[in-house]
């Protein structure tokens, strides 16, 4: 298949990927199977409660903007589902996944999304994943204390 070949000129890589404390376990299933299907290898994943300290490193970008404060106490409401997922190009393949970040222009652009599917809002846009390879790296690094080891 033309995936298949796609993979001979991607290096395989991983990613940062989370899913937000307010997916319901049904929904945590289902994007834990569209992933599997999607071709990651889900190579560490936990259930952890993040500390403001660590929601800060996850989103560097965010800190300075307006929404920053409904962001750090809507994923302070609960555990979140942090995960290394592997695969080819796994940065952008995880964000294709994902879909834009408002549910609803992912409904148009991106229907098998999963914020398509599950999200409720920009702000409860059921997942995150890291934006480039070196916010990837440096985000696995702090959240996970053996990132190598399967
Ligand atoms: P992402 O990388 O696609 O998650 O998008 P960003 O890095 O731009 O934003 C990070 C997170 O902040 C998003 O996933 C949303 O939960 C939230 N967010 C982004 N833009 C907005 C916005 O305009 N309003 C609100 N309320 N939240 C936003």
């Amino acid at each position: 298949t033309a995936e298949r070949e796609i993979q001979h000129f991607f290096p395989l890589q991983s990613t940062l990927g989370l899913i937000k404390p307010h997916a319901t376990s049904e929904q945590i299933e289902k994007i834990l199977n569209m992933i599997k299907e999607a071709g990651f290898d889900l190579t560490q994943v936990k259930k952890m409660s993040l500390t403001p300290e660590q929601i800060e490193n996850i989103y560097p970008k965010i800190t300075g903007k307006d929404f920053y404060k409904d962001l750090l106490e809507m994923l302070s409401e609960g555990p979140s589902m942090v995960m290394i997922l592997t695969k080819w190009n796994a940065v952008a393949e995880w964000r294709r996944l994902m879909g834009p970040t408002d549910p609803e222009e992912a409904k148009v652009l991106s229907p098998d999304s999963i914020r398509a599917r599950f999200g409720i809002s920009k702000l409860k846009n059921v997942v995150h994943g890291a934006s480039n390879a070196y916010e990837a790296k440096e985000v696995i690094n702090r959240l996970f204390e053996n990132p190598e080891e399967n």
